[in-house]
């Protein structure tokens, strides 16, 4: 509230002396919503009339007492264009007003990218663009974390004309030309964008009523004594506040034609440096290079192409700067102006900068210089010589972390500034091209994606909106084995978010490049796009998408996979055998797979995996030969049939029983028994370690190894102590946890939580009570200071629990002594029948400690295991726990 008066006193303070007011989107150019009902608003002075003039006919109204006022008109026709005018105490008239179909486009820097930047591979759209009707209203970018803002502070609309044209989006462009050619009615373009940030930003306050901790956060926000405290640049401007470049301070600079260089090396572009020899430096590198050139360059104005740069570039030709990019992104296309070039010798010398990651010439890119059809290629020998080198950033201090308030990435910063002013608008559908800024937390996108549709279709009061969205593409380097992938897993929440209803997803798994966050081509995304809008929203019979996976089954060795958007049929692209299927059993170790195409399924099988239950495909950030599409030439999106997040919500993920099998205390045995009778059944153990173990010291490398195979390292203390009675004389007085304070323990557990994480790398971590034992001091409980710290804790007592019964920090396990295997696969049963959870607990198997299992009793158990893998689900305690909390939180909140 206390916003919306700043700002309605605000526009009074400007315009309030009884003036009319229109909103920036009302103004000269504005494409407006046919075949709608729609309102035009604005403000005036309180209670001012206000009568509006449109095709002849007068409407009025009065402004309330805030000064806002608006004005429903009906249904119009297509067409244009019309001059509105306004008369209250003064007289305001917009022109050239069409009316048309109005289109919201939004996300990061792939809906920004304009057609200046393809200009090159889209040369006669950019010369020859003539399309009046399609306009462009690009909103400048803002943020706003106190509340939605009323209005813009600038922003115009813009014909997709020659010229116009270059500040366009590339994939809205594209969008709206082949609307408007199909139709020929205006087509508008509201285009609200921003590099680099995330989902949550562009969501309102009110659509995060299911996540309290962005909620939490953007009260704090809201919090000027907090938020001030803060900076509002952007991360990535990383002054450098005094030049210590050599290449700069010297008497000649190392551009300059006179400079005679000394000590440079030999370098090949394209390139990182990295990778030819200057290990991880940040800093600045001068590279150099002489060449003659054809008699035909010599004094003409030419071009000259540097591929992309990391990070920031300035290129000298003869001692003439022809320009410079402060960032990595933006291809290089320089000009040498006309006399830079010379008969004989030319100087050309890039001078780059990199703070962070590879530095210096991205590969697969065009370097060359070319004027009048002719070219003279770059690529190939330079000279590099280090003009600086960059300390190492200490994060976290004042002035220049990455981890910083950063204004337009905070949750609703775009939404306010850039999305609320324009909730007044009508509009046909919505576009959505973001999820590169998400990849960090890909399954949470699953929530935010449905949970932005619904905000936006609230706000702009059109529940059932066309909503329309850009996969992400392929990017990065191409996976040759079956690999998690953080992007695949963003792309299978895009997937998933095609429940709601009326949505569709341009594919474009296809169209991206390995080594280009902004792939270039923008008009296969804006006519895959287009396709969904004429079936979503103007209503065409038409095959609007590549196969959409839609249900699995599972015939003896083979999985039968059924599709949606089959269109006229199946096909491999490229008529090679299909990629990209994987196959695993119930362990998900996927294996590459074959694929067929029967009909309109697929069917999928592996010789390694003889039971199969899990398919995927084209799961990798670059899932390169991925080629199942149909015969409309639409590719299949990627997708996986099951979701882990979803069996998670059932007990033991849908299997009768679920079995751990932990081993406590690290000893040999473990490494030399255990782990490869495991990994030869593929099942997974938890190894609960004390880090003082001999076993464990001597073999850190073994240790760390087995938990490449999924193997989970579990945190049993780093001195094992336990309580000290008659009974356990080998207890040593100084690991008396008698003696311990609670905050020993604490400090003790945590410590062990990093040094197994400098093993494994991992952050969530399980713990087992030593000996069982709950206490120090006598009777102080300690797990309450560490439930931050682990995700469960186990303890030993015989008993199994169902799913609802099981305490996370109070475990019960089976300690294993000498036991046969029948008498542990009876145990098993009894999970089976009774739905719990059993945990065994062994020490030695095979020898080791007194607390000792043989060898066959122990395989016959894990063999069991695996042949009964369809009922049992065999987990680490870690994946375990994470089950029981998923369902027990579901079934507390229901
Ligand atoms: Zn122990």
């Amino acid at each position: 509230m206390k916003n919306v008066l700043l700002v309605a006193g605000l526009l009074f303070a400007i315009f309030g002396n009884a003036q009319i007011k229109l909103p920036r989107l009302i103004s000269d150019g504005v494409v407006l919503q046919r075949d709608e009902k729609i309102k035009i608003w604005g403000w005036a002075s309180p209670n001012e009339k206000v009568e509006m003039s449109l095709k002849g006919k007068k409407y009025s109204t009065t402004a309330d007492q805030n000064g806002d006022w608006d004005i429903q008109l009906k249904p119009q026709k297509a067409g244009g264009p019309y001059t509105i005018t306004f008369k209250g105490n003064n007289e305001v008239s917009v022109k050239d007003v069409l009316f048309g179909d109005v289109w919201l486009g939004a996300g990061q820097s792939n809906m920004v990218t304009p057609m200046e930047r393809v200009k090159e591979k889209y040369p006669d759209e950019v010369a020859n663009a003539d399309y009046p009707e399609i306009r462009n209203f690009f909103i400048p970018t803002l943020s706003n974390v106190d509340g939605p803002q009323k209005d813009l502070p600038a922003g115009e609309w813009k014909p997709a004309v020659a010229g116009d044209i270059m500040q366009m989006g590339a994939v809205t462009f594209f969008f709206a030309k082949d609307l408007y050619n199909k139709y020929h009615v205006p087509i508008g373009i509201i285009n609200s964008s921003v590099g680099g940030t995330p989902i949550e930003s562009w969501v309102s306050e009110d659509g995060f009523k299911e996540f309290p901790k962005d909620l939490a956060t953007i009260q704090r926000n809201k919090d000027e004594s907090y938020s001030s405290q803060f900076t509002t640049r952007p991360p990535s401007s990383n002054v450098q506040p005094e030049i210590k470049d050599e290449g700069l301070t010297g008497p000649l600079k190392w551009y300059e034609n006179e400079y005679q260089p000394k000590g440079w090396n030999n370098y090949y572009i394209p390139g990182y440096w990295e990778d030819q020899g200057l290990r991880d430096l940040n800093g600045v590198v001068w590279f150099r290079r002489e060449l003659e050139i054809p008699d035909e360059l010599v004094g003409v104005e030419a071009k000259l192409f540097m591929g992309r740069i990391v990070d920031a570039d300035e290129v000298y030709v003869n001692g003439t700067k022809i320009g410079n990019i402060t960032y990595q992104y933006p291809p290089r296309r320089y000009t040498v102006p006309e006399g830079v070039l010379k008969k004989g010798k030319n100087l050309i010398v890039v001078r780059v900068t990199n703070s962070g990651g590879k530095g210096g010439f991205v590969p697969d890119k065009n370097y060359e210089l070319t004027a009048n059809g002719i070219s003279v290629d770059l690529k190939g020998e330079w000279q590099y010589k280090v003009g600086e080198v960059f300390k190492p950033f200490r994060g976290a201090r004042r002035g220049g972390g990455y981890n910083q308030f950063w204004a337009q990435n905070q949750p609703t910063a775009l939404y306010n500034a850039m999305v609320a002013p324009l909730t007044n608008m009508t509009v046909k559908g919505m576009l959505w091209y973001q999820g590169e800024s998400n990849t960090g937390r890909p399954k949470a996108y699953a929530d935010y994606l449905p949970a932005l549709i619904k905000d936006w279709r609230e706000k702009f009061n059109k529940p059932n909106a066309p909503f329309l969205w850009v996969q992400l593409a392929n990017f990065q380097d191409v996976n040759y084995l079956p690999t998690e992938s953080n992007w695949a897993e963003l792309r299978f929440s895009q997937f998933k978010t095609l429940s709601v209803p009326n949505t569709a997803m341009a594919v474009i798994i296809d169209l991206g490049e390995w080594n280009d966050i902004h792939p270039l081509n923008k008009e296969g995304v804006g006519k895959r796009l287009a396709l969904g809008a004429l079936k979503l929203a103007y209503g065409e019979d038409i095959v609007y998408s590549g196969p959409i996976f839609k249900s699995s089954e599972i015939q003896g060795d083979k999985i039968v996979l059924h599709f949606d958007s089959v269109g006229s049929g199946l096909v491999s692209n490229d008529g090679e055998p299909l990629h990209r299927f994987e196959i695993a059993g119930q362990d998900q170790e996927f294996v590459w797979a074959d694929a067929q195409i029967v009909g309109n399924t697929v069917e999928v099988t592996s010789d390694e995996v003889p039971r199969p239950a899990y398919v995927r495909y084209a799961w990798a950030d670059n899932p390169r030969g991925a080629n199942l599409y149909n015969k409309e030439g639409l590719p299949a999106s990627p997708f996986q049939n099951f979701d882990n997040e979803e069996l998670n919500q059932l007990p033991w993920q849908g299997k009768k029983a679920a079995v751990i099998l932990t081993y406590d205390d690290a000893l040999n045995v473990h490494l030399d028994n255990v782990v490869p009778l495991l990994d030869s059944l593929n099942l997974k153990g938890t190894f609960y370690v004390s880090t003082f173990s001999e076993a464990f010291r001597n073999r850190l490398n073994d240790w760390k190894r087995i938990t490449w195979n999924g193997h989970e390292l579990a945190n049993h203390t780093i001195f094992h102590p336990c309580i000290g009675k008659e009974s356990r004389p080998w207890v040593k007085p100084d690991y008396d946890m008698a003696t311990y304070t609670v905050q020993r323990m604490v400090d003790e557990i945590k410590i062990n939580n990093t040094l197994l994480e400098a093993l494994d790398g991992k952050k969530e971590r399980t713990f087992a009570y030593t000996c069982g034992d709950f206490t120090v001091n006598g009777d102080d409980f300690f797990i309450d200071g560490l439930k931050d710290d682990l995700v469960a804790a186990r303890a030993v007592r015989s008993e199994m629990h169902t799913i609802d019964q099981v305490d996370l920090f109070n475990m019960d396990s089976y300690a294993i002594v000498d036991a046969t295997g029948d008498e542990m696969i009876d145990m098993v049963k009894q999970a089976v029948e009774t739905n719990s959870l059993l945990i065994f607990l062994f020490h030695g198997v095979g020898g080791e400690h007194s607390m000792n299992v043989s060898l066959p009793a122990h395989k016959q158990l894990l063999e069991y295991l695996k042949e009964h893998d369809t009922e049992v689900w065999t987990a680490p305690l870690i994946d375990v726990a994470k089950n029981v909390k998923t369902y027990q939180s579901k079934t507390k909140t229901n």
